[in-house]
């Protein structure tokens, strides 16, 4: 910041207001104010304001750009301009489209899948098959409890979550089933090998379908509402051997 001294001057002489700036800036350092925008924390692009910053960045959310994550900003203070970009043209530039997952229709062959209410509260040997929560959330619905929107124990967990949240295979496998059936809505299920199938119900669209081989963590589905259900979630069951075992033993919820 120049520092500042009163001074009287003859009535006559011949100063402006431009001559004071211009003596300012030549006796010391101009710093200029603006903003960078940022992709993973590299400068990217520059704006004058902090208003096109949030522009750039809040038409990028409406267009649900894939990168959206990624994008920052931050003010800057230098004592050289860098040249600006506009608004427009910043998010022409930095918007990434969502790859679009095909949707597998369920009217085709669906595979097979076992619905017994056959539970047991036992710790099931897996044979060393180790599984990643499908999404994140909080659990709403325990294994093993009755109540009145069905007729016998709970064979899963539930984990609330919103209509279109991807979700990911829980370890590799083959997708035995997927389709609809009867309350669990549109049903996805994966083969893991040594009898273990893991289950993602209520879903709203199924990605893949019967005979697919996936990875863990793969998106194989998005969260939804359909079959028996009171609000959107994920039904996430564990069998072996067709027996239902308790998923927070294998999961982390
Ligand atoms: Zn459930």
């Amino acid at each position: 910041m120049p520092e500042y001294s009163f001074c009287l001057r003859k009535k006559d002489s011949k100063v402006d207001n431009d001559k004071i700036f211009d003596k300012i800036i030549s006796t010391g350092v101009t710093y200029y104010k603006y903003y960078a925008v940022m992709v993973n924390s590299e400068e990217k692009y520059y704006v004058s304001t902090f208003q096109e910053c949030e522009n750039i960045i809040n038409q990028l959310k409406e267009k649900d750009s894939d990168n959206i994550d990624s994008i920052s900003y931050i003010v800057k203070y230098e004592t050289g301009l860098q040249g600006f970009t506009s608004v427009d043209t910043a998010v022409a530039e930095l918007y990434v489209e969502k790859p679009k997952l095909p949707v597998y229709s369920p009217s085709t062959v669906a595979g097979s899948v076992v619905t017994g209410a056959n539970i047991s509260y036992a710790l099931a040997d897996l044979g060393g098959i180790s599984f990643i929560n499908p999404i994140s959330g909080t659990i709403t619905s325990r294994f093993g409890v009755l109540s009145s929107i069905r007729s016998s124990y709970h064979t899963g967990l539930d984990i609330g979550s919103s209509v279109g949240t991807p979700i990911a295979a829980a370890a590799s496998g083959t997708v035995a089933f997927s389709g609809t059936k009867s309350a669990y809505g549109k049903l996805i299920t994966i083969d893991h090998g040594n009898g273990v199938v893991t289950y993602y119900a209520h879903c709203s669209a199924l990605y893949k379908s019967v005979g697919e081989v996936v990875e863990q963590g793969e998106i194989i589905a998005a969260v939804g509402m359909t079959g028996n259900t009171t609000g959107p979630h994920l039904h996430i069951e564990v069998r072996v051997n067709g027996v239902a075992y308790n998923p927070v033993d294998y999961f982390n919820y």
